[in-house]
Parts: C-alpha cells; sequence; structure tokens
C-alpha cells in the first residue's frame, strides 16, 4: 500500500518520504543527513532501505543533506540531468556522483513497486520538475516550488488521489513585508513560488478531479502561516461546495517535524 509521510516541508527544508511495501524513496533532502535519519528511525526505517532518493531541484532547502546521507544512504538519486549537474558543480563529489540516475521529465522509471514520473516546473532552477508517484492503492503529487501552474502540471495532478500542494505565500504579506525589491520579485514571479490563492486554484482543480487529499506544503516562515494558508484553500473549496473537513482531507505540513502518514485506503491521517 502506498504510503506518504513528510519529514519536514518549507523554506527552511524539503524532505519527505514515500513508502510501498519494502519500497522506500525519499523526496528531497533538504535538511540535515541526521534529522532525515531520524525522521525515518520514526518511521522505522534505516537510510540503508532507502530504494531512492528523488530530487525536485538544485536549491539548497531540497539538497542540503544530500551528500552525507547517499553516502550513508548508497542510494540511486533520480533528478533531471541539468539539476544533477548543477549539484555536481557545487559540490565535486565524485562519489555521489556514481549514484547518478538522470531522468527525463515525462519520462517514468520503475523503482521496487512505486513508479515514478517527473513532470517540469517553472521555476529558477536548472531543470526542476514535481513527481508523480503510483504504487499500490493510488498516486501521489509533489508539486511545490513553481512560479505558476502550467499544462504538464495540470495534467501530473489531475485524477491524483494525494496532492501536496505549494500555498508559500501571502501574496500582500510578501509585497507589504520586509524582502528586498529583486527577491520580492523573485518570488511573485513566473519562476518563483505558488501563492496561498495559486495554491488554491490548483487544489480546486485537483478536488475537482477527484483528488481525495491535498496535503499544503512548502510555506514561508517570513510571509505565511499554517492559518493563513489553510483558510484561503479552504475558502477556495467551499466556493464549489467542498466541504474541506467533509469531503475531502486538508492540511498542512508541519514545517519542521514529520507530519501524519497517508494512505489511499484511509484518504486521511493514521
Ligand atoms: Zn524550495
Ligand atoms: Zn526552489
Amino acid at each position: 500500500m502506498l504510503t506518504f509521510t513528510t519529514l519536514a516541508s518549507g523554506s527552511l527544508g524539503n524532505a519527505a518520504l514515500v513508502s510501498c511495501g519494502d519500497t522506500h524513496i525519499l523526496l528531497d533532502a533538504g535538511i540535515s543527513a541526521k534529522r532525515i535519519a531520524a525522521g525515518l528511525a520514526e518511521l522505522g526505517i534505516g537510510p540503508r532501505q532507502l530504494s531512492a532518493i528523488l530530487l525536485t531541484h538544485e536549491h539548497s532547502d531540497h539538497v542540503s543533506g544530500l551528500r552525507v546521507l547517499s553516502k550513508k544512504a548508497g542510494a540511486p538519486i533520480y533528478a533531471t540531468r541539468p539539476t544533477l549537474w548543477e549539484w555536481y558543480k557545487r559540490n565535486q563529489c565524485d562519489e555521489v556522483k556514481a549514484l547518478f540516475r538522470p531522468q527525463e521529465a515525462g519520462i517514468g522509471v520503475q523503482i521496487g513497486s512505486l513508479w515514478a514520473e517527473p513532470f517540469p516546473t517553472p521555476h529558477d532552477a536548472a531543470g526542476s520538475v514535481g513527481w508523480s508517484i503510483a504504487g499500490e492503492g493510488g498516486r501521489m503529487v509533489l508539486c511545490t516550488d513553481l512560479g505558476y501552474v502550467t499544462e504538464p502540471v495540470r495534467r501530473a495532478v489531475a485524477g491524483c488521489d494525494l496532492l501536496v500542494c505549494e500555498t508559500n505565500h501571502d501574496v500582500d504579506w510578501v509585497r507589504s513585508g520586509p524582502y528586498p525589491y529583486y527577491l520580492k520579485r523573485r518570488i511573485l514571479g513566473d519562476c518563483g513560488h505558488l501563492s496561498n490563492e495559486a495554491g488554491a486554484e490548483l487544489a480546486a482543480f485537483a478536488v475537482e478531479s477527484g483528488t481525495k487529499t491535498v496535503i499544503l506544503a512548502h510555506l514561508s516562515q517570513t510571509n505565511n502561516t499554517p492559518a493563513r494558508a489553510y483558510e484561503a484553500v479552504s475558502l477556495r473549496l467551499m466556493a464549489m461546495d467542498c466541504d474541506p473537513e467533509r469531503d475531502i482531507s486538508l492540511w498542512v505540513a508541519p514545517a519542521q517535524r514529520p507530519g501524519p502518514t497517508w494512505s489511499p485506503k484511509e484518504a486521511s491521517v493514521c
């Protein structure tokens, strides 16, 4: 049975685990290897049991623990060629490079009992992607770090059972907040991040297509709060007659600790 757990989510670091039977895939490694190992231990898994590590892109909040963790885990690392190259340029570590498995957006790969397929995302990184992962009982989609929702993103999201949906910021809070102008432009631009409202639109699209669980993810520490993101998405869903507390499961991934484990059967927390 497919299960999904976030280990950390937000601008300070991202990592999540997707499992199905003996297959365990780590999605991003953007917190320290020590914290990833501790999060995995809570789920009863050691780093050497990881079947693969999948990366969305090379920003440090997605790869900061990769070097140390990979040496422990020895698992193959799947990402697009530009993402892997950017990482290698900065780290020059041949031991980790030997684990690279370049993957093209739009082409899936079987990893144990899971099928993983990257799709392109508009973001200020080299070859950034989201991941669609299917296993026994369902399919989940990780969709964070994108400036806007493109057609390939909608295609990947449509009909998934679980959507991990970026709600990075409140647009007004960014505009009136402390960030310098260039950073505000970057966050609000087409290669930045989805706002609460944009995330709410994507969540609404997913729910209309049959999605039963939405986890709000990658919240800014400065320009958002879990309550603010939850409210924006709830209001959007209620406008289409969907009660987020009754008709679906909606929650916000905790920023710095593991979240609840999702599985398709319960369509909620276990
Ligand atoms: Zn990020
Ligand atoms: Zn990023």
